[in-house]
């Protein structure tokens, strides 16, 4: 699995960060998903390898501006694209509406077949191997979290063992592989003996705003990373008296800790916070207050930043994303 970030400021965007937009790659193929598309995120994706015709499914996270308003320019930019591909877009109860009437009001066009999914319902959706749950979220506006979920998880071939037995390499590795026992001769092997012991199917849970993260308990069970917002250090969150509505980085350091989740991704900074370490306020102080509380890997999202999630379950920075304007 590949995430790339395409946006990842709160409210606004900067110079540096655009607002929410977060791309999910499978690991096979180049179908993705998009998380959020705020204002300009098709901008974004022209700096990026990523195609709009290969795009699987939207999931907005909220209605609120900074998650949604480059949803309809996408759309539209995909239709006179060519895409023909029919394309889902999960979402909370407004935007199917808000999609309608700009439809209707600006003779919008849609050439391919598009279909809402009410996240409200929580309805939990499947895509190829990739099962997608959705979780509610505490936001001043209904905000969910969605799980990405690998189904099926292959368990890689005993080759050592299979040469040692003298099983050569052919159709019968291919059935082996798929579980199935083969017969060699008058004996039947099972599959079983010829499997190494499977890993653990990847799971990411990818958080709209929420001011509550110990609502992802379940979710984050299994899960070898959690993408979650960290808008202000807990000092700002207490000024500006944004409290309600928001996670501060000591927070949802300290869910993670709890969970032990192994990988924690902060995005969504208020644009209050400077790339500078020597500025005041600076995103190093939301990294340094998380870490306070949180002891696995945490990292702190970039505009195009793109990571790589093993089979395994680690995860790497492939790409700071700090070349991405200039390469294109
Ligand atoms: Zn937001
Ligand atoms: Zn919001």
């Amino acid at each position: 699995m590949y995430l790339q970030f395409l946006g990842t400021s709160a409210g606004v965007p900067t110079k540096q960060r655009n607002v929410s937009a977060l791309a999910l790659q499978e690991s096979k193929g180049s179908d993705w998903y998009l998380i959020d598309c705020g204002e300009g995120t098709q901008h974004q994706l022209l700096h990026t390898s990523l195609s709009i015709n290969t795009l699987k499914a939207i999931f907005i996270t909220h209605v609120h501006g900074d998650h949604c308003y480059g949803l309809l320019g996408l759309l539209a930019s995909a239709a006179m694209n060519g895409r023909k591909a029919p394309l889902q877009v999960i979402a909370p109860s407004g935007i199917a509406e808000w999609f309608a009437a700009t439809q209707r009001y600006t003779a919008l066009y849609i050439p391919y077949p598009l279909e809402f999914v009410l996240a409200d319902d929580l309805p939990t959706l499947t895509f190829g191997n990739t099962q997608v749950s959705i979780t509610p979220l505490s936001h001043r506006v209904p905000s969910y979290a969605y799980s990405f979920c690998e189904q099926q998880v292959e368990s890689p071939l005993d080759i050592a063992k299979l040469q040692r037995d003298g099983i050569a390499k052919g159709p019968l590795w291919g059935q082996i592989k798929q579980g199935k026992d083969v017969t060699i001769g008058d004996t039947t092997v099972a599959a079983s003996e010829y499997l190494l012991a499977s890993r653990l199917p990847r799971k990411v849970v990818i958080a709209g705003d929420n001011d509550s993260p110990e609502l992802l308990r379940t979710a984050c069970q299994n899960a070898q990373l959690l993408v979650h917002e960290a808008t202000y250090t807990q000092d700002v969150a207490e000024k500006v008296g944004d409290s309600v509505g928001h996670a501060y980085a000591g927070q949802v350091g300290q869910f993670a800790q709890e969970c032990g989740l192994p990988n924690l991704l902060l995005t969504h900074f208020s644009p209050r916070y400077q790339a500078q370490a020597e500025v005041s306020p600076s995103v190093c102080d939301i990294g340094a207050e998380a870490q306070q509380s949180y002891q696995g890997q945490l990292w702190l999202a970039q505009d195009f930043a793109r990571f790589q999630l093993s089979p395994e379950g680690e995860l790497r920075l492939l790409s700071d994303g700090s070349g991405a304007k200039s390469a294109n």
